[in-house]
């Protein structure tokens, strides 16, 4: 059996923080705002990988109205989802994530973030796509307000007999 999950996460910019992406350190400043790392890219991949095993969302394992994640390394939650998603008896097949962005451009920090992201999982990197977009200009990503980003899982049944 496959099945598929999508996961979408948006963040705004902070001057006073790191950029974390994929759980790589893409900027030292401009990062992203938010209760844990804010790492958008690994927020969108736990929401597809829970959603592609009809496990829920992140908010529901992970409140931001929980002291235990202030500043949490993202890593954490994508374990979680990741043993959440081998429990039920899948592995991932493989993994797509698109990061819009007007700013910083993220072309050179592709491969980077491909290979930390096939790491945490547990998969080879041709597993794992990362692209990098822009709205050109359009909308709160245009406007260098935040960073969005989309991830789909594919998982298929780890018991098919292959
Ligand atoms: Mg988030």
């Amino acid at each position: 059996m496959i099945r598929i999950g999508h996961g979408v996460d948006v963040h705004k910019f902070s001057s006073d923080r790191p950029l974390i992406l994929g759980g790589v350190r893409v900027a030292d400043r401009w990062g992203l705002e938010g209760h844990s790392d804010a790492d958008a890219v690994l927020h969108a991949l736990v929401d597809a990988l829970l959603g592609a095993v009809g496990a829920g969302d992140i908010g529901e394992y992970f409140p931001s109205s929980d002291e235990r994640w202030r500043g949490a390394a993202s890593s954490v939650f994508v374990t979680e989802a990741l043993r959440l998603v081998s429990e039920r008896g899948f592995a991932i097949a493989n993994v797509d994530v698109t990061v819009v962005a007007e700013t910083p451009k993220l072309g050179p920090h592709k491969a980077k973030i491909r290979s930390s992201v096939a790491s945490m999982l547990g998969i080879d990197e041709v597993q794992v796509n990362i692209a990098a977009t822009t709205t050109d200009g359009l909308g709160f990503t245009g406007r260098r307000e935040g960073i969005c980003a989309l991830a789909t899982v594919l998982v298929e049944s780890a018991s098919s007999g292959r």
